[in-house]
Formats: C-alpha cells, sequence, structure tokens
C-alpha cells in the first residue's frame, strides 16, 4: 500500500527521492536480466513487475537484456519462452531487448582498459590454487604469483586467450584489487575464463567469456541503467559492481539495489531444480501446471492481472520470507470471480433418470454465464431425461445437516426445476447406479408455485446432451511448506507431493463446453475455475482445474 507520499516500499522511495533530487539527471531506467538457462518462475515475475513498475510509475524506461554470458546451460528455446512470458505479464520492452553477448566486443575493450591502467592481470593459478590463495573469512588471501605481471606483458597474455592460444581453465584475468579485503568478492576476482564452448548466438567467435559481475555492471553502464534492481545475493557483490564502474569514466554511473528473492510455501523456485524437474520427467515439462513456472501458471489457468496483482500485495522487502502460497490462489480467485463464466460440469458422474420426462424430450432452460453480470449474456441448457449429478451429492443415508439428494429427498437442479428421489438402482455388489426421480414441470427454472422450502441445490449436465471431458486436479507439488530447506540433507525429490495430479479420464460438461478454445476460463460451479487445456482432441475437451473454490486467505483475512 502507497504511504503518504505516494511511495509503495524502499525501492520506490530511492527511485523517488532520486527523481526528485535530480540525480541521473532525473532519468529512471530499469532492466531485467534473465540469464535463458530456463524458463521464467513466479520469482521473476516479481522482478518484471518492479522492474517495469518502476519504470512506468516514473515514465521511464525498462530494458529486456538477456544475461547471456555463460554459453553451457544457455539456449534459444529459453530466450523464446521469456520474451513469451515477459509479454503475456503484460510488459512491453518496446525495441529495447538487448543480450550481453552483444557487448562481448566492448566488454572486452573495457578489459583491456583495465589491464592498461594495471587494475587487471592475467593469473596462471589452476582453479584450485586460486581457491587456496583466495584464503576464507577468518584468512586474508595472497597474492597470486603472476599479479605483478608487468601491463605488456598482461595486454600480450590476454590477446592471445582471446585467439585461443591457451587451454580452457589454463589462464583468468582477474581484477587486481585486494586480496587481504574482508569482503571475499574482492580478492581479485576473476573477469574471464578461457572455455571452449559454442554460444547460441555469438557461436565459436569466442573461446574466452566474461563472468556476471564484470559483464553485469558493465552492461548496466552500456545501456544507461539507473538503478539496478537485484536479489540479496548480490549485496556483497555490489562493492565489486562499484569498484568495476569507478575506474573507467562514464557519462552515468548506475547504483544497484538489492530486495529480497520470493520464496512461496510449498513451492521451490531454483532454476536448477525445476530443470531437474523436468529432465527426469518428474513434470510434464516447464508448463506442467504444477510448475511454478510462468507458463505453468497460464496453462493452469492463471491471468497476468491475478500474478501483477500477488506481486503488487506482496511487496519488496530488504529482507527474505517466506510467502503463503494461499495469497497467490486468493489473487487468481478475486481475478476471476468476476470475470469467469459460470458452468456446469459433474466430476465423478452418477445417473439420474427422470421417469416422468419422455425420451427424446428436451427442456431448454436458460442460465446466464454470470450472476451479478447480466451483460455476459447466457446459454440454454438442456434438461433431458437421463443426467448426470456428482457422487458426492447422493446418499443413501444422509447424515444430518445433509442437504443434498436422499431417497424421498426433493432437491434443486440448478438453473432447472425441482426434482425428488423415488428409487435407488444398484449393481451386484450393492453400490448404487442410478437414481429414478421425478421433476415437478411446474418448478421450472427453479422453485415451486406453492413456494415450498428445498434446502439443496445441485449442478448437473445432461446425459444425452453433455460432452465427455477428461478433467485434471492438482494438489500442491511438494509436502512440506518450505521445500527449499532441506536440512535433512536427503534427495529434495523426496519432498513431492505424489498425489499432486488426480486425472479424471470421465467427466461430463454441459454441451456448451464442447469447444472451449484452450486457454478458456470458466468457473464450474461449486467445484473451482477450470482452465481449457492444450490436450483437447476433438469432441474430447480437457480442463485444469486452477483453484477450488475454497479461499483460506480470505477465511484468515476475515478472522484477524
Ligand atoms: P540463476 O541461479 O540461474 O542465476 P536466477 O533465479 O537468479 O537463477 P536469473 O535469470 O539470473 O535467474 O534471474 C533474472 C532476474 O530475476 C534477476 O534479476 C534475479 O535477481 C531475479 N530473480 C530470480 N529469482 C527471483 C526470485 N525468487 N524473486 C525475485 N527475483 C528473482
Ligand atoms: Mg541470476
Amino acid at each position: 500500500m502507497a504511504n503518504e507520499t505516494g511511495s509503495s516500499h524502499f525501492i520506490d522511495d530511492i527511485i523517488q527521492d532520486d527523481a526528485r533530487s535530480g540525480k541521473h539527471g532525473g532519468r529512471v531506467a530499469t532492466r531485467f536480466p534473465p540469464e535463458p538457462n530456463g524458463y521464467l518462475h513466479i520469482g521473476h515475475a516479481k522482478s518484471i513487475c518492479l522492474n517495469f513498475g518502476m519504470a512506468s510509475t516514473y515514465t521511464g524506461t525498462c530494458n529486456l537484456r538477456f544475461d547471456d554470458t555463460n554459453p553451457a546451460k544457455e539456449d534459444i528455446e529459453y530466450v523464446d519462452s521469456i520474451m513469451e512470458d515477459v509479454r503475456w505479464l503484460g510488459f512491453d520492452w518496446e525495441q529495447r531487448l538487448f543480450y550481453a553477448s552483444d557487448y562481448f566486443e566492448r566488454l572486452y575493450e573495457q578489459a583491456v582498459a583495465l589491464i592498461r591502467l594495471d587494475k587487471a592481470y592475467v593469473c596462471d593459478l589452476t582453479g584450485d590454487q586460486v581457491s587456496e590463495f583466495r584464503g576464507n573469512f577468518h584468512k586474508p588471501g595472497r597474492n597470486s604469483p603472476f599479479r605483478d605481471r608487468t601491463v605488456d606483458e598482461n595486454l600480450d597474455l590476454f590477446a592471445r586467450m582471446r585467439v585461443g592460444e591457451f587451454a580452457d581453465g589454463a589462464r583468468t584475468l582477474r581484477a587486481k584489487i585486494d586480496m587481504a579485503s574482508p569482503n571475499m568478492n574482492m580478492r581479485d576476482p576473476p573477469m574471464y575464463r578461457i572455455k571452449r564452448s559454442h554460444h547460441h548466438r555469438t557461436g565459436d567467435t569466442w573461446c574466452i567469456y566474461p563472468m556476471y559481475d564484470f559483464a553485469h555492471c558493465f552492461s548496466d553502464a552500456f545501456e544507461g541503467i539507473t538503478h539496478s534492481l537485484c536479489t540479496l545475493e548480490f549485496e556483497d557483490h555490489r562493492a565489486l559492481y562499484d569498484w568495476f564502474l569507478a575506474q573507467v569514466e562514464f557519462p552515468h554511473r548506475p547504483q544497484q539495489i538489492e530486495f529480497a528473492r520470493l520464496a512461496l510455501t510449498y513451492t521451490v523456485l531454483s532454476k536448477r531444480k525445476l530443470l531437474e524437474l523436468v529432465t527426469t520427467g518428474l513434470v510434464d515439462g516447464w508448463d506442467d501446471p504444477r510448475m511454478p513456472t510462468i507458463s505453468g501458471y497460464r496453462r493452469r489457468g492463471y491471468t497476468p492481472e491475478s500474478i501483477r496483482n500477488f506481486a503488487e500485495r506482496i511487496g519488496v522487502a530488504r529482507r527474505d520470507g517466506l510467502i503463503d502460497v494461499a495469497l497467490l490462489e486468493h489473487a487468481i480467485r478475486e481475478d476471476l470471480e468476476p470475470k469467469a463464466a459460470r458452468v456446469m460440469g459433474v466430476l465423478d458422474p452418477l445417473k439420474v433418470v427422470l421417469t416422468n420426462l419422455p425420451e427424446g424430450e428436451i427442456v431448454w432452460l436458460d442460465a446466464p454465464f454470470h450472476p451479478e453480470n447480466p451483460e455476459m449474456g447466457s446459454r440454454r441448457v438442456p434438461l433431458t431425461r437421463e443426467l448426470w449429478i456428482e457422487q458426492d451429492d447422493f446418499r443413501e443415508e444422509p447424515p444430518k445437516k445433509f442437504f443434498r439428494l436422499a431417497p424421498g429427498r426433493e432437491v434443486r437442479l440448478r438453473y432447472g426445476c425441482l426434482i425428488t428421489c423415488n428409487e435407488l438402482v444398484k449393481d451386484a455388489d450393492g453400490k448404487v447406479i442410478e437414481l429414478r426421480c421425478t421433476w415437478d414441470p411446474d418448478s421450472k427454472g427453479g422453485n415451486a408455485p406453492d413456494g415450498r422450502k428445498v434446502k439443496g441445490t445441485l449442478h448437473w449436465v445432461s446425459a444425452s446432451h453433455g460432452v465427455q471431458a477428461e478433467v485434471r486436479l492438482y494438489d500442491r507439488l511438494f509436502r512440506s511448506e518450505n521445500p527449499a530447506d532441506d536440512k535433512d540433507g536427503g534427495d529434495w525429490k523426496n519432498g513431492l507431493n505424489p498425489e499432486s495430479l488426480q486425472v479424471l479420464p470421465v467427466c461430463y460438461v454441459e454441451p456448451s463446453l464442447a469447444d472451449a478454445a484452450p486457454g478458456g476460463r470458466f468457473q464450474f460451479e461449486r467445484l473451482g475455475y477450470f482452465c481449457a487445456d492444450k490436450d483437447a482432441r476433438p469432441g474430447k475437451p480437457v480442463f485444469n482445474r486452477t483453484v477450488a473454490l475454497r479461499d483460506s486467505w480470505a477465511k484468515a483475512e476475515a478472522k484477524e
């Protein structure tokens, strides 16, 4: 929520102050810098909303920059999915699409400039030796024996690194800062490594690649970024970010500001782990509706608005915390409630025969798509002799307070009429397989003219006109509230919820849903919000349950 100054969080405060004081010439330029080594997840959505949101609040700009400096794990598939997801979330980088790899030549020049200033040197220590020389928190590091190479020698060696004279890992270019610094990141960090690896954009042009800390600050500077927003794990890297930029003259000096990474209950947001779920087939791809990826949420039926509202509501904090996933579920319900058409589907069907409605006769009933939004219109639903209702809506021996159907009971069919259960048909095992009922033709529309009270209202589908559908119900992917916190040292995948997916192959939905286009969102009355899936086959729609109707978050809020 906005405070008296109209700002909503500490980063907003900083940017607002800077805009007022004229720092950065009053400009606001942010960027979202994903590494194309996986699909975007809900944590990235928080960062996207923050970066694009600040730019829009302060009539600035936000760039999309692929941070593609690590060729081994990167792929064009990820680049494409990231652009699709950012657009879907509702943000526009206009013509400002950048790739760190486009800066490889300029970065190389910056490195040469640092060598000329005697601020960088080529080091021949092996990886293990580098770690050993670095010391630790309690012990200062030792200078590399190669630290005092002359500028000319460094220029020569670095040029030869570039043309491929040395083996992978044989040498690095390191910043010359301070091996005794209490900040480990300042102990002569690597700037370039030798790695023969095909890059998805630069091909085999380069065999040396810049390290993140070196590439990121200069990429920000090249683009004229003013506020470089990143997550807390970079807090200790800020000194290095500033050090690199302080060595050279730039018209503008970007400023790094750290915020807390989003962590959600029952959810894993590590790209490495999400990739492992995909590659081991534990989920059905990056867009499996159980995945916390943007593409997973999209397929599940989430809307961009719901994700943006969620990001707004959780705000931006300076310290890490765990957010209740129920808040995200609340955001999607809140968004779909006024928008989603109400329809009827039966997930666990039980046959009802209306013995006084002749075969072939159809009673067309008008059913509005939304109780409060008449402008959403209505459709006609057919009442026929044979219907499906939910198994759960019938009890042979109803307990107290069960107001649905039971022998001798009368209930209301939604949009339909009153029916009374007269007779049960059972199979050889004594299981009820059919209810023989009568309908009251005078109750068409839902109420009897004599005003008699009927408590239960059931959803239903015509057996002759309804459409068979597959429905997929989802539960949380992980059993534990904080699956990231795998203290027991076991395999984190042991924490997966074996019941996270339940496929119901034989459900029935009303005829209006026969050709529901993938992505279409509905409320199945009494059952939750559902989204038509791309797996639909002609005549057999597939629906994902986005979320059930019960809102534990709203309930908790009401209690407070
Ligand atoms: P990696 O370990 O691969 O770097 P990453 O999650 O940091 O993983 P990036 O592609 O580097 O992925 O992230 C792009 C941007 O999104 C970065 O600015 C990062 O700080 C931000 N980001 C990533 N995860 C979260 C999260 N859980 N909450 C908020 N922001 C995040
Ligand atoms: Mg990262």
